[in-house]
């Protein structure tokens, strides 16, 4: 087994993940970065479109407040959104200084693109990020699945994977910062990168940290859906020239009482429009005409982007359909990005205060951004404080053996029925979006529980042979504490609030609805409670 000792630990390398990174390592201790893939890559923020909302000359700190408070229709964390609004032009400041480069826009910021360049701003503030990073003394390790946090008499002091190449890996550390990201992936129609499972909320959840808000999604309603084609975003600015047809050729802008044109009803109307648009390509296919867009229009960003694709985007039309963005819920943090558990950090689209029912666009990064400097820094001076410790708890010979044993368990050949993970991985991404997407109601809502108590007996029985069904195995079960988590949350919230639409109950409940609903795993068994909002 591979053995590494570090200070800090970050499992994640998306902007969350860096930036709390370049933020410890100022305190001169060891830091260690882990992701999946190479750092960086696989991340939502390299998928973003680069913009960041914050108080700027034109778009003030109260502004900033009412605008994500509207949005997230009274279930936000005022405090947290308070933190966040503060100290998002100091976050913009940091990056900056990191390399990033990012200018004034609208209501924040956005990355600079060079003129004619057709990469997502994702990829150039990742690009940026990575970069610094390397100048830093920050140590990387790409292509590690933290499997499990390491917790002893109560505290988090590390954690442990398995590389790709099959070695498990323990990382001892002193303090620990989650920034693994959201769970967009577990849905059969999502934007997301395809390994963005919930691998964070799950080890969040076992490690007995409550969950809040899951049952919260956002979609977006302009996503590619042809078949053989992944699923990305069509994002504004939007030509004018553009249609949305059904499989007829009617225009369906009217019907689907689209307000202005298309740039400013995907900011104002991206809820009510996702939920139309998915109730229209249940009855039949739901396109966009590009082909009436002058050439000129063709060479500027997004619609360069596009072009690259060998599919004729210019010369047909294209089939899309609303697409799950963004997760609200996730892990409690405190203004500094403390969890309730000792040596856990968090900071990202893994925790959950800001957004409420629904997240203001451009809040995720600027999230990121201002919540990794915090647990960054608290990290730090946590990992600090226990430098003066004398020894560790645990001896590490015993913590050594502990480890290895857990690691023969989970590769153990088990007898057990075989259900080739990939197809049951299929089925369950299609049970969540069927059951638990855009509309949402009382029979499909249990409907799905059914089916899905069989899916995760099938589950249960799955023997990991080889690494990758180990790998699947723990997506398989991740994936399906969420939807159990989801469907069971959504049945109990009796309304429709931001982006939860309840086709039963299609109104804001006020009297019922202003609480939070809280997750937490006791004996393998998920118990739903209901936090009312603090004032
Ligand atoms: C298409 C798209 C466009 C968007 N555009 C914008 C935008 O313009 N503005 C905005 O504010 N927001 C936008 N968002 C949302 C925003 O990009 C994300 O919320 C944000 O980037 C999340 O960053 P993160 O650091 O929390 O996680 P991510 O960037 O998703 O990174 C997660 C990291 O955790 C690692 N990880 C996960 N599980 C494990 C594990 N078990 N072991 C080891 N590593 C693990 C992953 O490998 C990855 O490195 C967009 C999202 C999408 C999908």
């Amino acid at each position: 087994m591979e053995e590494i000792s570090t200070d800090i630990l970050i499992i994640g390398s998306g902007l969350a993940g860096i930036v709390s990174a370049l933020e410890s390592e100022r305190s001169g201790l060891q830091v260690l970065i882990v992701g999946k893939f190479s750092i960086g890559m696989g991340t939502n923020t390299s998928l973003a479109n680069g913009a960041f909302t914050v108080a700027n000359s034109r778009f003030s700190k109260e502004d900033h407040l009412k605008a994500t408070l509207e949005s997230g229709k009274g279930l936000n964390h005022l405090q947290r959104v308070e933190t966040l609004v503060e100290n998002a032009p100091d976050a913009i400041g940091r990056l900056k200084n990191y390399g990033v480069p990012v200018v004034e826009r609208g209501i924040g910021y956005a990355i600079d693109q060079p003129e004619g360049s057709s990469q997502l701003g994702g990829v150039l503030l990742t690009k940026f990020l990575v970069e610094r990073l390397r100048k830093s003394s920050v140590q990387v390790l790409p292509g590690i699945v933290i499997l499990d946090l390491v917790i002893e008499e109560g505290e988090v002091q590390g954690g442990f994977g398995f590389l790709r190449d099959g070695r498990p890996c323990l990382i001892r550390s002193k303090a620990v910062i989650l920034a693994a990201g959201g769970a967009g992936a577990i849905y059969r129609r999502n934007d997301n990168q395809k390994s963005i499972l919930g691998d964070g909320y799950a080890l969040a959840l076992r490690a007995g940290l409550p969950l809040f808000d899951l049952e919260l999604v956002q979609f977006y309603p302009f996503a590619l859906a042809e078949p053989r084609l992944s699923t990305f975003i069509l994002l504004p600015p939007f030509p004018k020239e553009i249609r949305l047809l059904n499989e007829k050729g009617e225009d369906l802008s009217e019907r689907l009482n689209l307000q202005g044109n298309f740039n400013q009803a995907v900011v104002a109307q991206r809820d009510s429009l996702s939920i139309a648009l998915h109730e229209a390509s249940q009855k039949g296919d739901v396109c966009f005409d590009f082909t009436h867009v002058p050439q000129e229009k063709w060479q500027r960003y997004p619609l360069n982007f596009l072009k690259k694709s060998k599919f004729p985007f210019h010369d047909r039309p294209f089939l899309i359909s609303p697409a799950v963005h963004f997760f609200m819920g996730g892990v409690e943090i405190d203004e500094r990005g403390k969890t309730a558990l000792p040596g856990l950090f968090a900071a990202g689209e893994v925790t959950w205060g800001i957004h409420g029912a629904n997240r203001l666009g451009g809040n995720a990064l600027t999230e990121c951004a201002v919540f990794g400097k915090m647990a960054g820094q608290a990290a730090a001076e946590y990992a600090r404080m226990g430098e003066s410790r004398q020894e560790p708890s645990i001896p590490s010979e015993a913590l050594r053996r502990r480890w290895e044993r857990k690691a023969k368990g989970y590769l153990k050949k088990k007898r057990g029925s075989f259900d080739h993970p990939r197809d049951l991985l299929k089925g369950l991404k299609e049970l969540v979006w069927k059951n638990a997407g855009p509309i949402r109601e009382e029979g499909s809502l249990e409907e799905g529980l059914a089916r899905l108590a069989s899916i995760e007996k099938k589950v249960e029985a799955v023997y990991p042979a080889t690494l990758r069904d180990l790998f699947n195995k723990r997506d398989l079960e991740n994936i399906c504490l969420l939807t159990r988590a989801i469907l069971k949350g959504s049945l109990l919230r009796k309304e429709s609030r931001g982006s939860f639409f309840r086709k039963d109950f299609p109104n804001q409940d006020d009297q019922n609805g202003l609480r939070n609903t809280c997750y937490r795993l006791e004996k393998g068994e998920l118990r739903i409670t209901h936090q009312p909002i603090k004032p």
